[in-house]
């Protein structure tokens, strides 16, 4: 094997592999349930895949235009001017991505200069901070407090200094399960008025969100859509993380930026797949019913858990469910985790992964995107603990 004959400078020193790909991995070798990593272990629909399977036969598989194809692009602009009443015009203001980290990324490298700072709110999905110092940005990191995990204004407000850049949020939020109520996103409205500040939005989840609550996007209401880049996935609304295909819809004079940097580190996003999700997304109710086909799953899972020394959080949308474990164990999150895969057989990820400085509430999270069998034989598991 070859091996590079000089020392490396790392550009991310801190960084090694992923925690998802962590306790995927030792899941598998464990032969353990993998409620780890968030993807469903079901399949999507068969005229999904007939759908690319025609668009592939049909001819179209050489490069799609920079931004999308026309047909994905209109129907992106068209289901987001229904959801949130915001009108995106779909040649200039919609973008089809290679899913929401690569839109996240692309979104940071094409905005943050060198020196500028970036409100982050901890726990943090893992990608963002990365993205931040690659651009030589410093991450501004804000801590929600467990157990509600409720942003802190007054402690944004503080944070905002003439450096600030771009603030990055996300609801329905990975890991906590959390929403941002309409008052929140009124208030970093207010916050953000008449400054430059870009809001990274990442709105992965927006159709995961129960109990009647309403997503509030930042496309709704013309002053947030007039700063935000929206960063959707059709990974987590259509059962197909592997495919990896999101899109990012923001106010040209941003999108004109974005695209400048999406060109030259994607260029395009595979013409099959984008063509076969323009005809799936002209059924609403696909988006539509995803709420209730995971509020039922979630509510499933916390049945599951009665009887067990978990102790569920309140979960308003995504798929993901955090439980205590206190009464268990008073080991680290990491290394509670390891040993409920190892000794129990049922995957986790610690939501310390989520801290910078390794904060540790005792609490860890579940995914919940699985089969009712699935989930059944993790919980008769996790009862026994
Ligand atoms: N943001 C959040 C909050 C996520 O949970 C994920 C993936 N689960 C992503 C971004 C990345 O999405 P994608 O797989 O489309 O890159
Ligand atoms: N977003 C997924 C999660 O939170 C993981 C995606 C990944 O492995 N990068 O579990």
């Amino acid at each position: 094997m070859p091996s590079f004959p000089a020392p490396i400078e790392s550009r991310l020193p801190n960084v090694g592999t992923t925690i998802f790909t962590v306790m995927s991995r030792l899941a598998q070798e464990c032969g353990a349930i993998n409620l780890s990593q968030g993807f469903p272990d079901f399949n999507a629909e068969d005229l999904l895949f007939e759908r690319v399977a025609h668009w592939m036969r049909a001819g179209h598989n050489q490069y799609a235009p920079m931004g999308g194809v026309a047909p994905l692009r209109e129907a992106i602009a068209r289901k987001v001017a229904d959801l949130y009443g915001t009108a995106y015009d779909p040649d200039s203001e919609v973008t089809v991505t290679a899913g929401a980290t690569q839109a996240l990324f692309t979104a940071v490298a094409a905005l943050v200069h060198p020196g500028d700072e970036v409100i982050v709110f901890e726990p943090v999905y893992d990608s963002y901070a990365p993205a931040i110092e690659l651009q030589g940005g410093r991450v501004v990191r804000l801590q929600l407090a467990a157990p509600d995990y409720r942003p802190d204004w007054d402690a944004v407000a503080a944070a905002i200094t003439p450096r600030t850049r771009m603030i990055m949020i996300n609801s329905p939020h990975n890991p906590t399960a959390t929403l941002w109520s309409a008052d929140d996103f009124a208030r970093l409205a207010a916050l953000t008025h008449g400054t430059g500040i870009v809001v990274v939005s990442d709105e992965v989840y927006e159709h995961i969100v129960f109990d009647g609550r309403r997503h509030e996007s930042c496309a709704r209401g013309p002053e947030l859509a007039a700063r935000s880049i929206v960063v959707s996935s059709f990974g987590k609304t259509y059962h197909i993380t592997g495919w990896k295909v999101g899109y990012v819809v923001a106010p040209r004079e941003l999108m004109t930026e974005f695209r400048k940097v999406h060109q030259f580190n994607v260029f395009t996003v595979n013409t099959p797949v984008q063509l076969a999700l323009a005809d799936y997304m002209a059924d609403a109710s696909r988006h539509a019913g995803l709420a209730a086909f995971y509020q039922a799953k979630r509510d499933f899972f916390r049945a599951g858990l009665e009887g067990s020394r978990f102790e569920p959080l309140a979960s308003h949308g995504t798929y993901f469910q955090l439980a205590r474990y206190d009464r268990i164990s008073d080991e680290p999150d990491t290394a509670f985790v390891h040993r409920l895969t190892r000794e129990s057989g049922v995957a986790a990820i610690p939501v310390s992964a989520f801290f910078a400085d390794g904060r540790d509430d005792r609490v860890i999270r579940f995914c919940f995107a699985k089969n009712e069998a699935t989930l059944a034989a993790a919980c008769e598991r996790l009862r026994r603990v």
